[in-house]
């Protein structure tokens, strides 16, 4: 049985702001052809610009994957890319009016909500897999990160997180099949330890941050006016630290929420190998940029075969 290419039914839009830059606009998925892939489209800039969703586009891997060519960046796109292929949907185009897509709450879930909402329409076309025939496998020795790729007749990640902390050891998030991906992945958002986030705030590399749009980990004792000059920076009355180490009154959706939004960050990087893989995939430690790099691992290799 051969599957057909995707496509959404009709356009969709949503609203939301950049969490690098605080920078509010819009985001709107539209239908795309058989073939066209997922491409971004910058409205806001004179020519308005496309850039192609793949891995040779990706010019930045710190704090989210930013693709762009010249002048026409799009940063913070793995969240969106995963929704996309967490609901299969192999072609859209994505037009932003700002330079980064919304943050939303750090999840996929509002992108996964948009395109459920309009649906999904099939195309006169065959859909093509990277099918994995041997395993490839990359290490970062001194991140003690490694990725690996088998055979399988489905796509699979196991991911493995480890941060070596009090608050946040070892943790380990399996999804089977990609049918799993919309009630258990999707809305897991992602996290941040608070000496980052003191240090991003006064460096002035995240605005539009405030406490619902990443789970923020507590490594040490913080005293009060610490506490309280957080609480004036996200303008919220006051935040205290839960007994498992986190900051303010989010409470995880699983207890293994951080290593599934990694498992999230894999499936939305690799999806810009072009095309969907069969394969599973197992990730200790990883990260935009081994994501990234490994996804020019695997494009060599099929590349050499051809
Ligand atoms: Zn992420």
């Amino acid at each position: 049985m051969t599957e057909k290419q995707t496509t959404l039914k009709e356009s969709v839009t949503i609203e939301g702001q950049g969490l690098h830059t605080g920078q509010k606009g819009s985001m709107t998925f539209v239908p795309a052809p058989a073939g066209h892939g997922i491409k971004f489209k910058r409205t806001d800039l004179p020519g308005t610009p496309v850039v192609d969703a793949i891995v040779n586009n990706v010019i930045s891997t710190n704090r989210g994957t930013c693709i762009g060519i010249g002048e026409a960046k799009i940063h913070t796109i793995e969240h969106v890319m995963a929704a996309f292929r967490g609901m299969s949907v192999d072609n859209a185009l994505v037009e932003v009016d700002m330079e980064e897509v919304p943050i939303k709450d750090g999840s996929a879930k509002y992108f996964v909500e948009a395109i459920d909402k309009v649906g999904i329409q099939e195309l006169d076309a065959e859909r093509e897999y990277y099918v994995i025939e041997e395993t490839i496998t990359m290490e970062i020795p001194d991140k003690k990160t490694r990725i690996e790729i088998r055979p399988s007749k489905r796509f699979s990640v196991d991911t493995v997180i480890d941060f070596e902390s009090r608050v946040l050891g070892e943790q380990v998030a399996k999804m089977e099949d990609i049918s799993q991906f919309k009630a258990e992945i999707a809305p897991c958002r992602t996290f941040v330890f608070l000496h980052e986030l003191e240090f991003l705030l006064k460096n002035n590399l995240i605005k539009g941050g405030d406490l619902n749009n990443a789970i923020v980990f507590v490594n040490r004792k913080v005293p009060q006016e610490e506490m309280d000059y957080l609480a004036d920076l996200f303008n919220k009355p006051r935040v205290k630290v839960n007994g498992n180490g986190i900051l303010n009154n989010l409470s995880l959706y699983f207890d293994n929420e951080p290593a599934r939004h990694k498992l999230l960050d894999v499936i939305g990087d690799l999806y810009l190998l072009g095309k969907p893989i069969k394969g599973h995939i197992t990730a200790t430690r990883p990260g935009h940029h081994a994501n990234t790099e490994f996804g020019k691992l695997i494009l060599n290799h099929f590349n050499q075969k051809n």
